[in-house]
């Protein structure tokens, strides 16, 4: 399969889903992953339709962008190291990975104010794998008031990764608690939320359907990493 059909293939299963239980298609926004894989081919993405890219390191992101000159949209994905937030907060759009206050801030004093305000999803972990990033529940709330109004970033939502399952249902729990806990940091702080990073490859469809309004898909596209 060509880049192109593959964007169209995942689409589909992502447009199907969200029919499937009632949502908007239109409001899940498909992230391409594109660690490891080189510039040409992520050209060939964006010229296949994709809007958003997702890297997973400040590095690799920094050499890439440079070749390419289309504007899209970038995504941080993976754990931001906070001798990392300088360039972070000029080379992205959105970052995925926020567990620590001092990062965020960081984040806020680095962002140019000449640019709009770096989108922010607080990362939780739901999975208590070691050595995997993220909040526990009970800490976001503490840390969604923390962020929520810092000057230059603009807080909009949760991300979570789920264990590796599978089968795709078995997921299915671990997105319908980011969505619980979503509704409730809302309710008990007042700050709007409205998105939800979950689901990549193997699970996307799971996500869609419990209301995953960004999915992060590297494989499915590109096929298997080195
Ligand atoms: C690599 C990665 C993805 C994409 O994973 P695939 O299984 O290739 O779709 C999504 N989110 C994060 C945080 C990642 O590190």
């Amino acid at each position: 399969m060509g880049i192109s059909e593959a964007v169209d293939d995942v689409r589909s299963r992502l447009n199907a889903a969200a029919d499937r239980s009632g949502r908007d298609p239109g409001a899940v926004r498909l992230i391409a992953v594109t660690k490891l894989v080189d510039a040409s081919r992520v050209r060939d993405c964006i010229a296949a339709g994709i809007t958003d890219i997702g890297e997973n390191r400040v590095q690799e992101a920094r050499a890439k962008r440079e070749d390419i000159t289309v504007p899209v949209f970038w995504h941080l994905l993976g754990h931001l190291q906070s001798n990392k937030t300088a360039p972070a907060a000029q080379l992205f759009d959105a970052i995925h990975s926020i567990d620590d206050v001092r990062t965020a801030q960081a984040l806020a004093e680095h962002r140019h104010n000449d640019r709009d305000p770096i989108a922010a999803l607080i990362q939780v972990d739901l999975t208590q794998i070691p050595g995997r990033h993220g909040l526990r529940e009970i800490e976001t709330f503490e840390m969604v008031r923390s962020v929520a109004g810092l000057p230059g970033v603009h807080l909009m939502g949760l991300m979570t990764v789920a264990p590796p399952v599978s089968d795709p249902e078995e997921a299915r729990p671990y997105f319908i608690r980011l969505r619980q806990l979503r509704d409730a940091v809302e309710h008990r702080t007042g700050w709007p939320l409205p998105h939800l990073s979950m689901g990549m490859s193997d699970d996307f469809e799971v996500a869609v359907e419990e209301g995953a309004t960004m999915v992060r898909i590297g494989r499915a596209l590109f096929g298997a990493r080195p």
